[in-house]
């Protein structure tokens, strides 16, 4: 990854969470408090207006610079996640390109963010539970020898697996957790979200 595909992958992102924003909120609207899109759409959209004003010497540059921006315009539970991760990864990446190896040990930073605000485990109906197995997914491929777009691909169709299997789950972090039994048999928008981060790495390299 460089620092054009790591810009690309910001505008990927906020162009897709432009286009699905209703979808996260409606998600949000059956657990949450139906302020998910909102939140990430607001969040994105920030993100994405600061990048045209900055000139990153690193990767790492990019990325910090999205998640400060998610951590003031986001807000929820979703802005400290989200902007603590991107900042994570991005302060693995001191370099103008990372390889895929040294950007599977970055998303694995970025997953150990999240787990440290928020102290979910795979199977509490979160982020998490799209988020670990797109990274085992990723860093299988990087491991492998795999290039950026294989690795982001396969990453990109786990964290889908991933959200679709926290439909029967109970959540048991956030707001949703709240609902106790009423939580399930709904997706979690944080995973939605996740799945779709991945999926706009995955596009912003094929597009490349
Ligand atoms: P809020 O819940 O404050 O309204 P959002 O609606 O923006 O914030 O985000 C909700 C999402 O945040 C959930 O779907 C879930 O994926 C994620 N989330 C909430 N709490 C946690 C947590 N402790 N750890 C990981 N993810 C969490
Ligand atoms: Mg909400």
């Amino acid at each position: 990854m460089d620092i054009n595909l790591a810009r690309a992958w910001v505008h990927t992102i906020a162009g897709a969470v432009a286009e699905q924003k209703d979808r996260l909120t409606w998600l949000d609207s059956a657990i949450g408090d139906a302020d998910h899109g909102t939140n990430m759409h607001r969040g994105f959209t920030a993100a994405s207006a600061a990048l045209d004003g900055l000139v990153p010497d690193t990767v790492g540059a990019v990325l910090i610079g999205t998640g400060t921006m998610l951590l003031s315009f986001v807000g929820g539970a979703s802005g400290p996640l989200f902007g603590g991760a991107f900042r994570a990864v991005g302060q693995t990446i001191y370099t103008p390109a990372a390889t895929t190896q040294e950007l599977a040990e970055a998303l694995a930073a970025g997953l150990a963010e999240v787990t440290q605000i928020g102290a979910a485990v795979p199977g509490d109906k979160t982020v998490v539970d799209a988020w670990t197995p797109a990274l085992a997914a990723f860093r299988h491929r990087a491991d492998a020898g795999a290039d950026l777009a294989e690795a982001a691909l396969a990453a990109a169709d786990a964290a889908e697996e991933g959200m679709r299997a926290t439909a029967p789950l109970q959540a048991r972090r956030g707001r949703a957790s709240y609902l106790g039994t009423r939580s399930i048999g709904q997706l979690d928008p944080g995973a939605a979200s996740t799945a779709l981060i991945f999926r706009a790495l995955a596009d912003a390299v094929t597009a490349r």
